[in-house]
């Protein structure tokens, strides 16, 4: 089942839109009752200890923040992963990146010993986490096993 549109659920209002796969990137699209712009979590955002609270504990949405540094050889290989999810999950999960070698108290206080380690999180709070490379699939299937209600 390859979708050609795609679910966004609007952030101010709750609406669901329906939007083409394609037409998500790039362009910006909006909800169709409040025309908020949407997509807004279509990339990854970039998280840091400083903005932790604002982009992550404060999200609607369950957060999967990728810990990474540049030096480090799977997280490379995780990034493009992280990027599609993004695109497919716009509106219902927010992917982040936090940077460890930027950000040290963030990975500290989550006790993170390894990178890359996927956090899936919940108003800030660690529900789950993946540590090392994992395969899209294998990714994908566990955070939407999370956050299916
Ligand atoms: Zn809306």
């Amino acid at each position: 089942m390859s979708p050609e549109s795609v679910e966004i659920r609007c952030t101010q209002c709750g609406a669901v839109n329906r939007v083409p796969a394609q037409g998500v990137k790039g362009k910006q699209a909006v909800c169709g009752r409040c025309k908020a712009p949407l997509g807004v979590d279509a990339a990854p955002v970039l998280v840091t200890d400083a903005n932790f609270a604002e982009t992550v504990t404060a999200s609607p949405l369950p957060v999967l923040l990728d810990l990474w540094a540049p030096w480090c050889g799977p997280c490379r290989m995780v990034a493009p992963v992280l990027e599609q999810l993004a695109r497919e999950w716009g509106g219902r999960v927010r992917v982040g990146k936090l940077n460890v070698d930027e950000n040290p108290r963030t990975a500290a206080r989550f006790g993170v010993q390894s990178i890359p380690t996927l956090l899936v999180l919940q108003e800030g709070q660690e529900v789950d986490r993946m540590v090392g490379a994992m395969p899209k699939e294998a990714i994908a299937q566990r955070v939407e096993g999370l956050i299916q209600t």
